[in-house]
């Protein structure tokens, strides 16, 4: 099973885990049950943040009915991991409940945040194929080259082998003056 988020939704996970550390940041993620199209920032009020999360209660149930307003299908949690893998810790095993929700987790721990999307389940943790969805997000698109970028990356090489040239001629030692035999 492969879930598609858009970069759009990723930032706004990853800027919440950044905002949040030392501490878990934590929030719910809905869509259509195979695109992640928004993510719903809560408060985490567990007692020890920085290694666990649990949802301010009122602020889940009032994001629930916003995403009903939006038509929006509740797909799962996400949480942060600040200084450890994307993978479900003990306490993450033990606070699931089986009911089919996704588990995003982002973790901080390299330089690059990694999201991870697992299902628990009583049958136990599975690793889902997450895709960043590039086309979702028109003009955030950072693999595929325009037309225009992929001028600018010719025009820039030729302007450099040229530069090269003008500068290896530069360097060449003076011709050698040549005498006449006598
Ligand atoms: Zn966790």
């Amino acid at each position: 099973m492969t879930i598609r988020i858009p970069h759009r939704v990723a930032s706004i996970i990853v800027d919440d885990a950044r905002a949040q550390v030392p501490n878990e940041a934590c929030g719910l993620i809905a869509g259509d049950g195979k695109t992640i199209q928004s993510a719903i920032p809560l408060s985490n009020v567990a007692s020890s943040k920085g290694s666990s999360f649990s949802f301010e209660p009122n602020e889940q149930l009032g994001a629930l009915k916003s995403l009903d307003a939006e038509n929006l299908v509740w797909m799962g949690v996400y949480h942060s991991h600040p200084n450890s893998a994307a993978i479900p810790s003990t306490a993450d095993l033990e606070g699931a409940s089986d009911h089919g929700l996704l588990q995003l987790i982002v973790s901080l721990k390299k330089s690059k945040p990694e999201l991870q999307l697992w299902r628990v389940g009583a049958s136990g943790v599975t690793p889902l194929e997450l895709i960043f969805d590039t086309q979702v997000d028109a003009g955030l698109d950072e693999t595929a080259l325009s037309q225009g970028q992929c001028a600018a990356i010719v025009t820039a090489a030729i302007i450099s082998v040229i530069l090269l040239l003008a500068i290896s001629f530069t360097l060449l030692p003076p011709a050698p003056v040549i005498t006449p035999l006598p």
